[in-house]
């Protein structure tokens, strides 16, 4: 199983548009991060959709990519 709990994925503030770079397992978690554009506190349970879309993207590219290499 690939781990994808420390990749680095980057979302925009739902209040100033700044992107933030978090990883996975903060998500995952629903960690509170501070927006490091206006410092507001923003709870990561709103961004968990687009978490497990992309999560699943991800995870679907690197078994085609297992595929096609043969691992
Ligand atoms: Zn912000």
């Amino acid at each position: 199983m690939i781990n994808l709990d420390n990749e680095t994925i980057e979302f925009p503030c739902p209040r100033c548009g700044f992107y933030n770079a978090i990883v996975f397992k903060q998500a995952r978690l629903r960690d509170v991060v501070i927006c490091r554009g206006c410092k507001s506190n923003i709870q990561l349970d709103d961004q968990m959709n687009e978490c497990r879309k992309a999560e699943r993207a991800i995870r679907k590219a690197m078994q085609e990519l297992e595929k096609t290499l043969k691992i």
